[in-house]
């Protein structure tokens, strides 16, 4: 900005002339009117401020004398009105008044003009001032920007003369971001904390005297004891003929910024439940365990540990209640780690531990300075028995048990992963054996968990890449031959494995509860292949049978999705039997009979799957609301061995035709078999001796064919 585009702002300056004499006034009108200024008069000090209020002129001349209060007053007054501190004003004073021209100067006059005026210059003189005047004011307001930016960002700048050695803060308020005020460099390092005063002069020293720049961070305790974390960087400024004779720099206050970054460090470090360690700062510790172990020659075990059935709570009671569960079972867990490695581990030499929750309710423990691995069950137990006591939370008795997986450094692995890997295929294992145990890990585990990982990520594949296909099994009418219904059984085409049976793959998948999807997709395409069959008039008065099974199966949801399945595919509900095993329906009887209740009146028929193997009961028959009895094959299979066998056949049929249902015969292979069966008012057939289970292809041609249609 120029001086002259400062004055030669649009609107003409406005000067205020305040002088009692008429005629003074008058002249100075005249001359300022000349140079391009706007005039306002006031005939004394009173009238002076008055206007200076109303009209907020931009510069002041002032008589010294003047009636009422002088111009010296008015001086000072106006100083202390709204934008009045930095406004130009001018004393006009006699030539050799020196006692005035001083006073002016203690009233806070800017300048003096001195009598007489000479007016031709008249107007000069106050551009001159006016103009510095402005400049002074934007000089003002870009401190007062700076301080303002300095103080948001709590930062002060420094600068230090080289050569004297001497500092100088040049912030308007350092102390604004704590420090001491005054401020010097000096207060500021004797401020700084010993632990890191040493270090920072240190520092600063050299760079001063290697004429380098640095940066480093301490710590300050401020006068009310306070600790803030200070940033302070210099660089060397060079003279104009390129001698370094002073450094600058700043000082910022990053306490808060530390801060954050420490509350960023704990929630990438920590679970925010529990405050244990998370995954990432397990690895962390595991470096120091590993270290310590490799000096000393202990061993460190990593336990997994998984508290059984958590889900089931989690999705009873809530999942505030499973959080408070989480948190009862941490103290617990600390508090058994606690002892274990102070009192009762004679065998761990200043044993150590760390307690991490890896997510849900998996956690995992290192124990380091562990001297023998025969320590370990003892502390398995402790924390299994400590894990079992019941909680009490708000009103809710909870008993829980966890099963536990154990790796060991340096047995079964030298890296953390490995060792977490191999304690959670042990607790897999553990978890199998009927939970509320644990397992070492051995190198046979991983084999048979690797495959079964396999086998679960091939599964996923599968559903995705349309692996599945139905195969179809047709059971045939004892009175008349005639096809009566057929059941679907899944085949997975493996693209390397070729045709994979369900009984390989579908035990893993009830297991691993991805029997679920399978469950959903076999429902999905036998209404749709039924429907197809049904719209090219191939079938009616069928049943097109669907085997569901799976841990916990949960018969309501599958109840909901199966309306979605017969709305899309449009089959008629009163063509579908669902095969069930009494393992099933009984995992929740009362559910289940409520469940197939509804199925049945929605006209959806219910078979009991594979009787006569496992724990038969000829009661649950009139338990739960059935359609069909299945006998299965290996029953049926065993009829030759014995007439015990056969006499049990007539009357197990004899009682499910009492309660009204339709008895299958499942697996007859052999015409004495069938010659058996037909005998004990069985009332459908199915088995390798009519026909196995067929592709869809095969079976549409055998319909189109009416292949297995009695003449
Ligand atoms: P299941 O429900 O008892 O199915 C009947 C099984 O007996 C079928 O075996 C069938 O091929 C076989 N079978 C039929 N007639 C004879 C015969 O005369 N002799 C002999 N030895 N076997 C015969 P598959 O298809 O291997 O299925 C085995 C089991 O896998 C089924 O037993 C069922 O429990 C399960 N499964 C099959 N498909 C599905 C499905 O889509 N979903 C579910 N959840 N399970 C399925
Ligand atoms: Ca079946
Ligand atoms: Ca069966």
């Amino acid at each position: 900005m120029t001086g002259d585009s400062l004055i030669d702002a649009q609107k003409a300056p406005l000067v205020l002339v305040a002088d009692d004499d008429f005629s003074v006034r008058l002249q100075v009108r005249a001359a300022l009117e000349k140079a391009g200024f706007v005039v306002a008069e006031a005939a004394g000090g009173e009238e002076a401020l008055a206007l200076f209020a109303q009209q907020r002129p931009e510069m002041v001349l002032l008589d010294v004398l003047m009636p009422g209060i002088d111009g010296f007053e008015t001086c000072r007054r106006l100083r202390r009105l709204p934008g009045g501190s930095d406004l130009p004003v001018v004393m006009i004073t006699g030539l050799d008044d020196y006692e005035s021209i001083h006073h002016a100067f203690e009233a806070g006059a800017t300048d003096f003009i001195a009598k007489p005026i000479n007016w031709a210059i008249l107007g000069y003189r106050v551009r001159y001032i006016l103009r510095s005047g402005r400049i002074l004011s934007a000089l003002k307001k870009n401190q007062q920007r700076l301080a303002q930016a300095q103080s948001i960002a709590r930062l002060g700048h420094w600068e230090r003369d080289l050569a004297s050695g001497g500092f100088a803060f040049f912030s308007e308020n350092p102390a604004g971001f704590g420090l001491c005020d005054p401020c010097h460099f000096e207060a500021l390092f004797a401020n700084i904390l010993p632990e890191d005063r040493a270090q920072a002069q240190k520092t600063i020293e050299e760079a001063c005297r290697g004429e380098r720049p640095f940066s480093i961070n301490y710590r300050v305790r401020l006068a009310g004891g306070k600790e803030r974390i200070i940033h302070n960087q210099g660089e060397i400024v060079l003279d104009e003929v390129r001698q370094c004779r002073s450094m600058v720099g700043t000082v910022q206050d990053i306490t808060e910024i530390k801060k954050a970054e420490e509350q960023i460090r704990y929630l990438a470090s920590y679970d925010q439940l529990t405050g244990l360690a998370n995954r990432a700062l397990l690895r962390e510790f595991w470096m120091e365990a590993k270290a310590q172990s490799l000096i000393t020659g202990t061993k460190v075990a990593v336990l997994c540990l998984d508290l059984d059935h958590f889900k089931r709570i989690n999705d009873t009671l809530g999942h505030a209640v499973g959080d408070a569960a989480l948190k009862i079972i941490t103290a617990r867990l600390k508090s058994v780690l606690r002892q274990s490695a102070s009192i009762s581990f004679s065998g761990m030499e200043a044993s150590s531990y760390i307690l991490s929750r890896l997510g849900g309710d998996e956690f995992a423990i290192l124990v380091y300075g562990i001297k023998s691995q025969e320590d370990i069950p003892e502390l398995a137990y402790q924390i299994m028995q400590n894990v079992d006591r019941p909680l009490m939370i708000v009103n809710h008795r909870i008993v829980m048990s966890t099963s536990l997986g154990i790796s060991v450094f340096p047995e079964d692995g030298d890296d953390i992963d490995i060792l977490l890997k191999n304690a959670d295929i042990a607790l897999f294992e553990a978890k199998q054996k009927g939970r509320n145990t644990f397992r070492f890990f051995r190198q046979e585990m991983n084999e048979a968990v690797k495959a079964k990982f396999e086998l679960a990520n091939s599964l996923q594949n599968a559903l995705e890449n349309g692996e599945f296909v139905l195969y179809y099994q047709p059971q045939f009418s004892v009175r008349n031959g005639r096809l009566n219904s057929m059941e679907a059984l899944i085949r997975w085409r493996h693209p390397e494995w070729g045709l994979v049976p369900p009984g390989r793959f579908i035990p893993f998948a009830e297991e691993s509860g991805f029997i679920y999807q399978i469950n959903l997709w076999v429902l999905e395409e036998a209404c749709r292949q039924a429907q197809e069959w049904v719209g090219k008039g191939l079938l009616d008065g069928f049943l097109m049978g669907v085997n569901l099974s799976g841990r916990n199966l949960d018969l309501r949801l599958l109840k909901n999705s199966l309306h979605g399945i017969l709305e899309r595919t449009g089959l008629d509900p009163r063509r579908l039997e669902l095969e069930l095993t009494e393992n099933v329906m009984m995992e929740n009887p009362q559910e289940s009979v409520a469940v197939l209740n509804e199925l049945r009146a929605d006209g959806i028929s219910i078979a009991i799957d594979d009787f006569g193997t496992g724990h038969s009961s000829l009661s649950h028959l009139q338990t739960f609301p059935l359609n069909t009895l299945k006998i299965d094959r290996s029953f049926v299979q065993n009829l030759e061995k014995g007439r015990k066998n056969v006499d049990l056949l007539y009357s197990i049929v004899g009682i499910a035709k009492s309660f009204g249902l339709k008895v299958v015969a499942e697996g007859v292979e052999t015409e004495e078999q069938l010659k058996v069966v037909r005998r004990s008012r069985v009332d459908d057939l199915q088995g390798f001796l009519f026909s196995p289970p067929i592709p869809p292809e095969e079976m549409e041609q055998a319909l189109i064919s009416k292949r297995f249609e009695v003449s």
